[in-house]
């Protein structure tokens, strides 16, 4: 690994200002699972590296005006640790579950999850399906992005090199039901081979967004109005897994051949629809049960 120079900002301000002046040449550290590797393999190779986790403006998980804040430094494990989540935001809560292993999320993070923007990210399906909106901010000013205009490509984001995430926000609803299905090759410290959420809500709205099968996350939006307004039936939710494979685009790589992904897809969706259904009319299956 390269030398560099080690910042560590007690305040957003002076976080940004340090932005502001080294431009590119500068990465922002959160806990550090991505970054340091790829400085470790030479992909990243910074000048200067700004550590946010002394900054406590960076560490709120709340609700405020009908929706659930949560800010760049707070953990995986902080999020699993949080009833607001686990009870507002099932499906994010059991894609934290997933991410790696205890140590790992005891210091990564959702938002440097989100920024490291790779297709396999847990964070992508969960929060495609609850439209969430990042906050980004520079010494010039502040903007919010909705999440599905926020990736480019692999890799790649709307983050300009002098900006920050400082955060995200997630709309709260009512009366509804919601799951997370990862596929990985063994349970553990392994990317996700896909990863898909599914929503639906006492009047039927569905929502279906998948991850690690295109080069950002996808919402499967033809099956989301093929099953507008209907009562979900298993022949229904084959017919809408069937559609839903028309949003994605796998690639084979070292996890999963795109053949697999495909037959998976259609296997997580149909039961992803069947167990958010039921979670919302029984509160069963409880968080966490395995459906594949
Ligand atoms: C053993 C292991 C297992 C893993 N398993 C999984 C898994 O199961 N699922 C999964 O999705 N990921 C997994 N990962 C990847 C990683 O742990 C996650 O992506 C994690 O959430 C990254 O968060 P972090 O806080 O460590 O980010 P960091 O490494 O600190 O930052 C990631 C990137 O975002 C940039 N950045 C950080 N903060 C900001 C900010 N506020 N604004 C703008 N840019 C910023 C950094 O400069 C860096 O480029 C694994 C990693 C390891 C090492």
């Amino acid at each position: 690994m390269e030398n560099f120079k080690y910042l560590k900002p007690a305040t957003l301000e002076d976080a940004l200002s340090s932005k502001s002046e080294y431009g590119s040449k500068a990465n922002f550290l959160l806990g550090g699972t991505d970054l340091f590797i790829a400085m470790d393999k030479g992909v990243i190779v910074p000048d200067v590296v700004i550590d946010l986790k002394g900054i406590k403006a960076l560490s709120y998980l709340e609700e405020k005006d009908g929706f659930i804040h949560i800010g760049a430094a707070v953990t995986w494990t902080e999020l699993i640790d949080s009833e607001l989540i686990k009870k507002s935001i099932p499906s994010l809560w059991e894609a934290a579950d997933l991410v790696a292993s205890v140590g790992v999320r005891n210091s990564a993070t959702l938002i440097g999850n989100v920024c490291n923007a790779v297709p396999s990210l847990e964070a992508g399906a969960p929060l495609y399906i609850r439209d969430a909106v990042v906050f980004l901010e520079s010494k010039s000013g502040k903007r919010e992005v909705s999440i599905k205009d926020f990736f480019t490509g692999v890799k790649r984001t709307v983050i300009k090199e002098d900006e920050m995430m400082t955060g995200l926000k997630i709309p709260v609803v009512q009366d509804f039901g919601e799951v997370y299905i990862k596929m990985g090759r063994y349970e553990g410290e392994d990317l996700s081979q896909a990863g898909v959420s599914v929503f639906v809500d006492k009047n039927n709205n569905y929502r279906i967004s998948l991850a690690a099968v295109a080069i950002t996350p996808v919402r499967a939006t033809k099956a989301e109005e093929f099953l507008k307004g209907k009562k979900l039936t298993d022949s229904l939710a084959a017919e809408a897994a069937e559609l839903a494979l028309e949003a994605i685009a796998p690639i084979s790589d070292i996890r999963s051949s795109k053949e697999y992904r495909i037959h998976m897809c259609r296997i997580m969706v149909k039961r992803g629809l069947t167990a958010c259904v039921s979670r919302m009319e029984t509160g069963s299956p409880a968080l966490s049960t395995r459906l594949i």
